[in-house]
């Protein structure tokens, strides 16, 4: 049986945090996807197919990860296309208290839906969307902190 996750985030934009995290659940998995959310609610600096396509060029040498947009909720989406697992990256005990609730959630919705948690490594683990956001605004150098692929996309 294939074993498949799904990674659901806004990715705005996706770092080296969300990387590092793909790639190891890409070791760990037969097949992940990464699932882009239009989270209008989040109001995302970048539109919705920018996200996506920054996210596409970021995980091109991964053969067996693909980016998709996710439409509804995650529980929904994953059954549709017969994903066992939901993958989540962990940065520390605020992102535990808010991780362990969602994934009791999608237990709830999704019965049997499974979400496994990695640790982020040390050298990323303080890498968010939102600090990238707060660097780009004052004119920073974020290219420590985002793939290539996302660099071009800033001056837009
Ligand atoms: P963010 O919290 O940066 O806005 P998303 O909403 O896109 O990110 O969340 C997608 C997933 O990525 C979540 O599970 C989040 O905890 C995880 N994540 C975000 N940044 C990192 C990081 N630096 N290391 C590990 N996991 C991360």
């Amino acid at each position: 049986m294939t074993q498949m996750a799904i990674y659901p985030g806004t990715f705005d934009p996706i770092t080296n945090g969300h990387l590092d995290i793909i790639r190891r659940g890409a070791v760990l998995f037969d097949q992940v996807i990464v699932a882009v959310a239009n989270s209008a609610r989040k109001s995302p600096r970048f539109l919705l197919e920018d996200r996506i396509a920054m996210c596409e060029q970021a995980l091109s040498d991964l053969a067996n990860v693909r980016v998709q947009e996710l439409k509804g909720m995650t529980v929904d989406f994953a059954k549709q296309q017969q994903v066992q697992f939901i993958l989540r990256g962990l940065r520390g005990i605020t992102d535990f208290d808010y991780e362990r609730q969602i994934a009791h959630m999608n237990q709830q919705l999704s019965s049997g839906m499974e979400t496994v948690f990695l640790s982020a490594s040390e050298a990323t683990s303080f890498v968010s969307g939102t600090m990238v956001r707060e660097i780009m605004d004052v004119g920073g150098d974020v290219s420590a902190f985002v793939p290539a692929s996302v660099i071009p996309y800033l001056q837009k």
